[in-house]
């Protein structure tokens, strides 16, 4: 297999570089990121005009912003719209080159990345590789239910909510139209409460209007959750107004319903109560990628790697770990698997990858928390910024100009924001479709 570092192509690449920055581009260390998400994105342009070369590798062409992936399985936005081509965020940046490869290991003594494509050599190491959806091995739920984590499961779940209604349609058994128009969303952190919202309002709002002779009687939407809260980390004041809220619309928000089962039909919960449902989507946990367990690197809980203060592995100074991937303590407390925690860090890997070049000590990372926002479907939301809650449509707003600004690329915004504005006055959703058979 190839090595990629020394192919044909990087070397005429990183001879067009040698001209722009720095010293010659032989003489420059090479910097590898691993994964276009926050983490790995945010590095990548801290890195611009650095003295070094910047090889990033993703197994996707596009980097994804997830807090918006629930939109695309409610059918309120195209996938295209929440995601962009690396190479066409990044075409500006000279000492930056994008290979589209999965990582498969780790050589930390030869200082090489194992790919599918051959070896990618590095001088500092960046691992912003992310997460994914943790079934807590439960192994029927994701073989018959629903993860959303990435663009093929949001686009799974919007083609089979809106099959169940066709498939409800041509039901003449009561019960087994009520199962299939029974939607179970578990987990009540940010991601059930805002997909439990988004729901009930394409059945109540949308699809009411599509399906005419719909019995709204027979739709449910639950929200399992196995604690007695919702949103964990917010104030009891907001986490009661998001319960309120969902309830308002039409959500069943059960607190401690643990799901033990799922066979595609049935929901089985611990207790043995079971909830005649085809449709389950699990937002209940995440953990690192399935990755950080083949790099020969120790793991800590859900699988993450743990990182000194300063983002660096313990015995290998030129490898940093950052965002979902990284394990690292604040006040006691592992750092939530959020954006913003990725994006800090890769600020603060820069900075000592940075000082390396120069000798200087690296820093330590210190996060910041910005607060949490969730949303609950039109008007509603809850949002807990520096110590301030508040709910409702001025939290709403927040979310969206929130959500608006850290989306990538000029175009990605505008249809964002037509989307949403015509959702809002015409009670639409723009990607109805079903694009694929079971
Ligand atoms: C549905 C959903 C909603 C969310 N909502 C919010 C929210 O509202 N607010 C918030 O702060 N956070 C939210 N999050 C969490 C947030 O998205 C993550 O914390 C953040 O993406 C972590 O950034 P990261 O850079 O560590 O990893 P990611 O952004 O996940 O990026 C990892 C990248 O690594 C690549 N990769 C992984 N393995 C390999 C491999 N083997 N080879 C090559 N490439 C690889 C992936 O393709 C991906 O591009 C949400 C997450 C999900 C799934």
């Amino acid at each position: 297999m190839a090595d990629l570092t020394t192919s044909t192509e990087a070397g005429a690449v990183l001879r067009d570089q040698a001209a722009v920055v720095g010293p010659p581009a032989a003489q420059r260390p090479t910097v590898v990121i691993v994964g276009a998400g926050f983490g790995g994105l945010r590095a990548a342009r801290a890195l611009r005009g650095a003295p070094v070369d910047v090889v990033m590798l993703d197994r996707h062409n596009y980097h994804l912003f997830q807090p918006l992936l629930y939109q695309v399985a409610t059918a309120g936005l195209e996938p295209e719209q929440i995601a962009k081509p690396v190479r066409a965020i990044l075409r500006r940046q000279r000492n930056f080159e994008f290979r589209m490869v999965e990582v498969t290991g780790l050589d930390p003594a030869a200082r090489r990345l194992t790919t599918a494509e051959g070896p990618v050599a590095y001088d500092h190491l960046i691992l912003a590789v992310g997460g994914e959806t943790n079934y807590f091995g439960l192994e029927n739920i994701p073989r018959h239910g629903f993860g959303l984590k990435d663009v093929p499961e949001a686009i799974r779940i919007r083609n089979h909510v809106l099959r169940q209604f066709e498939r409800a349609m041509l039901e003449p058994n009561a019960e087994r139209r009520r199962a299939l128009l029974t939607f179970v969303v578990v987990g009540g952190g940010p991601t059930g409460v805002e997909m439990a919202g988004a729901l009930s309002e394409l059945i109540r709002l949308v699809l009411v209007k599509d399906y005419p002779r719909l019995n709204l009687k027979d739709v449910r939407v639950l929200l399992l959750e196995a604690t007695d809260r919702l949103l964990a980390p917010m104030p009891p004041r907001l986490r009661q107004a998001a319960a309120e809220t969902l309830g308002r619309k039409h959500v069943e928000v059960r607190f401690g319903a643990t799901v033990a089962d799922y066979d595609g039909a049935r929901v089985l919960l611990k207790g043995d109560e079971v909830i005649p449902a085809r449709t389950l989507i699990w937002a209940a946990g995440a953990k690192a990628v399935s990755l950080t367990a083949r790099l020969g690197l120790p793991t800590s809980r859900q699988g993450r790697v743990p990182v000194e203060p300063t983002l660096r592995v313990p015995e290998h100074p030129e490898i940093y770990v950052i965002g979902d991937a990284a394990y690292l303590e604040a006040d006691g407390e592992p750092l939530p698997m959020m954006a913003p925690v990725a994006l800090q860090m890769a600020d603060t890997a820069v900075t000592n990858i940075r000082r390396s070049l120069t000798g200087a000590p690296p820093v330590a990372f210190r996060y910041r928390d910005p607060g949490s926002l969730a949303t609950i479907g039109r008007n509603a939301a809850v949002a807990y910024i520096r110590g301030i809650g508040f709910t409702g449509f001025p939290a709403w707003v927040v979310w969206l100009v929130v959500h608006i600004i850290q989306l990538i690329g000029f175009r990605n915004k505008l249809f964002v924001l037509l989307n949403w504005a015509w959702d809002y006055f015409f009670f639409e959703r723009a990607a109805r479709l079903i694009t694929t058979m079971d």
